[in-house]
């Protein structure tokens, strides 16, 4: 494929799709960018993209459209909206959704664009800002072959591994399934957090022993970040833990899969969403379990 020839359009520059748009961008792909808050679109611009004034103008002519949006509300409005992606995308493009969204939505957009003779990839991401950046994502792929044989190259611009999955739905459920081991973990590491910090053990002690042990793993030193660097940027925001927590869980109820600790970890997520951490990272799970603990976070 020859990439100044395949035009791209990318929707929803957040903390993940901001620096995706920008890796394809630097893979050479003409890019027409749109974003609800147009601002965000700026630094792209500045580096060469164009600015669409809607989904649909993002969509007008391009033969793949990236879309990475925050939940389902969000991908059924640049979907179905009424300058949507439907009402721009040219016939044969492929619809690429990164985002982490429902499968039921999946399998309605997939049909709704089928009519129009568009298709439709799901391509839910795994790892975080820093691996957008450096185009280094997992990328788990779900639907046909022949339109992920055809997507290839711009998933690549994205990703360091890229694992096809099956049908429509399948990347969505391992996606979901894998979230749930991000949330618990999350939540595991700050219950040894507090029962180490409340015996007195200090944090280098903590931290020197976990990673020299057989339970050292990324998250945990994602965990740890959090800790050593209260103020870094958020990567992954807790209302989108919750929201995939609660995406899982009505996965589970489907299929009478018994979740417990995924429900308990929904509890802590909602609580400290409600303390007012939904727009901070996850790891702010940290902050609420050290105040129930009675013990301070740092120092
Ligand atoms: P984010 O920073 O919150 O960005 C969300 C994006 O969705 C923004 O562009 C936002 O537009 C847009 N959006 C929200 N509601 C919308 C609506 N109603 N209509 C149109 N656009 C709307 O989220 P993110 O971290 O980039 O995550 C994006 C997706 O990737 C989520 O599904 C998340 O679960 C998933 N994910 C994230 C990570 C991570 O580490 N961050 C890792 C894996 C997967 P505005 O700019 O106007 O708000």
């Amino acid at each position: 494929m020859a990439r100044k020839r395949t035009k791209v359009g990318f929707v929803g520059l957040g903390l993940m799709g901001a620096p995706m748009a920008a890796s394809l961008l630097k893979a050479g792909f003409p890019l027409q960018v749109w974003n609800r808050t147009p601002e965000k679109a700026e630094a792209l611009a500045s580096e060469g993209a164009v600015r669409a004034s809607t989904p649909a103008a993002a969509a007008r002519g391009a033969d793949f459209v990236v879309v990475m949006v925050a939940d389902d509300a969000a991908l059924d409005s640049v979907i179905f909206g009424e300058e949507g992606l439907s009402r721009g995308m040219k016939r044969g493009a492929i619809l690429v959704n990164c985002s982490t969204t429902s499968p039921g939505l999946g399998f309605r957009a997939a049909t709704a664009l089928r009519s129009l003779s568009v298709r439709y990839l799901e391509a839910p991401v795994m790892r975080s800002v820093p691996a957008a950046r450096e185009g280094k994502l997992q990328l788990l792929v779900g639907g046909s072959r022949d339109d992920f044989a055809k997507a290839r190259p711009v998933l690549d611009a994205l990703a360091g591994d890229i694992h096809y999955v099956g049908e429509i739905g399948k990347a969505t459920a391992l996606k979901l399934s894998l979230n749930v081991l991000v949330a618990t973990l999350m939540q595991a590491f700050t219950e040894f957090f507090v029962l180490a910090r409340k015996s007195g053990v200090p944090f280098e002690t903590m931290m020197e022993v976990l990673h020299a042990g057989p339970l050292d793993c990324q998250m945990f030193r994602y965990a740890e970040q959090a800790v050593v660097n209260p103020g870094g940027r958020p990567s992954f925001h807790l209302k989108h833990v919750l929201k995939d927590a609660n995406l899982a869980l009505e996965a589970a109820r489907q299929m009478d899969v018994p979740v417990p600790i995924t429900s308990a970890v929904r509890q802590l997520l909602v609580a400290a969403r409600n303390l007012g951490h939904g727009d901070e990272d996850f790891a702010a799970l940290l902050d609420v379990m050290a105040a129930w603990a009675g013990v301070p976070v740092r120092g």
